[in-house]
């Protein structure tokens, strides 16, 4: 089974689809407390202006004994205009304020509740002809022309939706709308804050549903309370709160399947790559990826391993035929020897015979261990192992002498070899003895594969802070498409098969010179032949 066998629960699928449920949960969670507080605060903000409106009207009333003229609205005190507060100031002293109304048709025309010595009074004003009509009213306390009013307005607004109440400093019921004795007995006991106060509005819950009450002690001490049912309020928020959870469900599974698709898509491309380093692990190197356009990070992982694998299969290829060829090169040696010793012990032979075997045997051996030899020197050379032990010398004069010591098999084959150095000595610091390898093996394959009568230039010049020395020759040539195998271990191409050579001079050449910092190169000369140059950087001796 997929869940036993890779731990489903552990899977970046499985992780990725339960990130998105939870930011889906999330989201909604928020979009859904948003909505909640917006709405709950919108009813009760209407809520709220409903009952202020009773209240500045029914204080009012109770106050005045009078019925509110509705073409008046309350404001408060900090709207009142400075110039209407200053007539009061010059018409009547020591005037001290409780309500202010302004008539909403025609905004000039105000009038102000107060007090004035103890007594209850009523301004009038008019701020556009400045008329100001001030009354004494009769001491307050019109309790009972409220109940009337309170009858009335429960009557238009309908039973158990709004409350009224007017309660004595002592708690005692003074005027009130119909109530349940639970109600009425919450609100007498209920802890009214002290002191003459703007309007205070609360939440209390005496029964089985909350009510939004509004409440103001007035200057006598009665304190005048108005509630609003809040039923259809909480009603439509538990109705939110269901619909939240129904759709929530379905919003989970959705997050949870769109962050599964997402991340199987995603991840497909590291299942191929993970399926496919399973078969390479298995020995086949042939297999390669293949990018289905999953990202660029995908895209880049796959061609990449692709890459690895592919430097891998080379390497492993390489690897093969390098063995495959120190299995030839050491098998012919050691045949001979085999013949050679066979042959020796096979019957009584002169004392001579013996002496040629064992020098021939001897021979063998010495041109084995050179393969054996070169071929460590190659890997150490490459791998950095080998030390170099730099030294100040005269590079001119190092390729003067490798010259002189290839004059003599130049001349058996009767080729021109042609040297070009600078006039003065090129100073450097190196390892002379590996760079004179180099020059060694290229005058060497250079004089080789030269036929009789050609000839070979070996040309040495600095060019910016640069040593520069080529060997070229009219021999055989390189087809082009051999030329960056040459380099190759073993590698021998299809026209030097004939001439001595193991494939390991060039190999041992090139490593030698990138290990020193430098390269080298191959083109073809006209009519025949080749040059190598090699590109020494930063060499010079200071
Ligand atoms: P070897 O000379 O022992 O065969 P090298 O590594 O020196 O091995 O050279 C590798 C191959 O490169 C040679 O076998 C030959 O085919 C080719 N080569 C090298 N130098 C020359 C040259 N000057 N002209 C033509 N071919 C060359």
């Amino acid at each position: 089974m997929f869940w036993s066998k890779t731990g489903f629960l552990s899977t970046v699928k499985c992780r990725i689809a339960v990130g998105y449920a939870l930011l889906f949960a999330l989201s909604f969670g928020v979009v859904f407390t948003t909505v909640y507080f917006y709405w709950r605060l919108s009813h009760l903000e209407t809520m709220d202006r409903k009952l202020s409106v009773f209240l500045n009207e029914f204080a009012y009333e109770y106050l005045t004994g009078r019925e509110f003229d509705t073409t008046f609205g309350a404001v408060p005190f900090k709207r009142v205009p400075e110039a209407a507060l200053r007539i009061i100031e010059r018409k009547i002293d020591g005037f001290s304020p409780l309500s202010a109304f302004r008539n909403v048709g025609d905004e000039q025309q105000f009038t102000l509740l107060g007090t004035q010595g103890g007594r209850l009074c009523r301004l009038r004003l008019n701020l556009a002809d400045e008329s100001f009509e001030a009354e004494i009213m009769k001491h307050a306390g019109h309790a009972g022309f409220l109940q009337k009013e309170f009858n009335s307005e429960t009557y238009g607004e309908g039973r158990g939706q709004t409350f009224f109440l007017l309660l004595s400093p002592e708690r005692e019921v003074l005027a009130s709308s119909p109530f349940a004795p639970q109600l009425l007995a919450f609100l007498r006991e209920f802890d009214y804050r002290p002191g003459q106060e703007s309007v205070q509005y609360t939440i209390i819950r005496p029964g089985r549903h909350n009510l939004r009450l509004a409440y103001q002690r007035q200057y006598d001490g009665t304190i005048l309370a108005i509630g609003g049912s809040l039923h259809a309020m909480d009603e439509s928020l538990d109705r939110l709160i269901a619909i939240f959870c129904i759709t929530g469900i379905p919003i989970l599974l959705i997050g949870a399947l769109v962050g599964w698709l997402l991340a199987r898509r995603f991840v497909s491309g590291i299942d191929r790559v993970c399926r496919a380093a399973d078969v390479i692990a298995a020995g086949d190197y042939s297999l390669r990826v293949h990018s289905a356009g999953e990202g660029s990070e995908i895209d880049h992982l796959i061609r990449t391993f692709n890459r690895m694998v592919g430097n891998t299969e080379t390497l492993m290829n390489e690897q093969r035929n390098i063995s495959d060829n120190i299995a030839h090169d050491l098998r012919t040696p050691l045949t001979r020897i085999l013949g050679r010793a066979e042959l020796a012990a096979s019957g009584r032979q002169e004392l001579e015979i013996y002496q040629n075997t064992v020098a021939d045997i001897g021979e063998e051996c010495y041109r084995m261990l050179n393969l054996i030899n070169m071929m460590l020197e190659i890997s150490r050379t490459e791998s950095g192992a080998v030390e170099i032990t730099r030294s100040r010398f005269d590079f001119r004069a190092m390729l003067r002498r490798s010259a002189e010591l290839f004059s003599m098999p130049a001349e058996q084959k009767h080729q021109k070899l042609t040297l070009r150095l600078p006039e003065t000595p090129v100073l450097v610091c190196c390892d002379q003895q590996k760079l004179q390898q180099v020059a060694a093996n290229l005058l060497d394959n250079a004089i080789k594969f030269t036929p009789e009568g050609g000839a070979v230039d070996v040309e040495l010049s600095v060019c910016d802070g640069e040593i520069r020395f080529s060997v070229a020759d009219t021999g055989c040539g390189i087809r082009e498409e051999e030329r960056p195998e040459i380099f190759k271990r073993f590698y021998r191409a299809d026209n030097s098969r004939s001439l001595p050579g193991n494939g390991l001079g060039l190999s041992l050449v090139s490593a030698i010179v990138t290990a020193a910092g430098g390269s080298i190169t191959v083109e073809a000369v006209l009519p025949r032949g080749s040059r190598f140059t090699v590109r020494l950087p930063g060499l010079l001796a200071k």
